[in-house]
């Protein structure tokens, strides 16, 4: 199972560094999705957010919805703590606080079965987002919207920060505004959820509770497990933690600069 998953995650990576042809779409995470018997499927996005992401929140929602394959919608979150992002088996928890001098930004993690995603949670720094270095709408966007773009299934489209933007939010860049900018997906991301979501399953997963899958949500490097892909501490990276029969959890990481 481990070696089957890294192979996914190796084929995945060569897949990036050809991602040359546009009309490819080739940033898939994984094959990892969320099981569901009908496209469009709808994800709800819990928000645990305070008023200064709300709207950034909203907007990547909406960032998403023209998707063919999927609808999102923002629904009022359950943790009275922020600093607990702890996914529920179904949803997508979305979650700000002051975490610390942790490093990152940002980061989205999956539970996944197999290829199945069970829960999902993304969390967003504001220890870097109060300054001013990070404190501008465009920064704001573009990791809003890569997080909840990652807990879909989709990769990056390019890590290279300090290259020509390609106008989408899967493109991590220290240049969020461009031109062009990189605040929202582009249509190759629409085109690579169509393909992620091409098949359909026979249950969906809000229905399944994958036994023995942790709902970790830690903030230490620590607690992610092995690096499959990235740097420690640089641009953004890949983490996996297995946690037996079959249940996985892959964190997603926008380090600071
Ligand atoms: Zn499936
Ligand atoms: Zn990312």
């Amino acid at each position: 199972m481990r070696r089957r998953l890294l192979a996914a995650l190796t084929a995945t990576a060569v897949s990036t560094l050809t991602f040359a042809a546009p009309a490819q779409a080739s940033h898939s995470w994984g094959n990892y999705h969320w099981a569901r018997t009908a496209n469009p499927f709808t994800l709800k996005l819990d928000n645990n957010v305070d008023s200064s992401w709300s709207n950034y929140l909203n907007t990547a929602s909406s960032d998403w919805t023209p998707s063919s394959v999927l609808n999102t919608t923002v629904v009022s979150g359950s943790f009275g703590s922020r600093s607990s992002c702890a996914p529920t088996t179904g949803h997508v928890e979305v979650c700000n606080g002051a975490y610390g001098s942790t490093g990152w930004l940002g980061i989205a993690s999956i539970s996944t079965t197999g290829n199945h995603i069970s829960s999902a949670y993304v969390k967003v720094n504001d220890t870097y987002f109060s300054q001013a270095q990070y404190n501008t709408p465009a920064y704001r966007r573009l990791v809003m919207c890569q997080e909840v773009g990652h807990t879909f299934g989709l990769d990056h489209q390019d890590t290279n920060q300090t290259n020509t933007n390609l106008g989408s939010c899967m493109d991590y860049s220290r240049n969020p505004a461009g031109p062009p900018s990189n605040e929202h997906p582009n249509s190759h991301d629409f085109t690579q959820l169509q393909t992620i979501y091409s098949h359909l399953d026979s249950f969906n997963t809000p229905t399944v509770a994958p036994s023995g899958a942790s709902a970790l949500a830690g903030n230490a490097r620590s607690s992610w497990g092995e690096r499959v892909r990235g740097t420690d501490g640089r641009g953004v990276a890949t983490y996996v933690r297995e946690h037996g029969r079959g249940n996985y959890t892959i964190t997603r990481v926008i380090w600071a600069n």
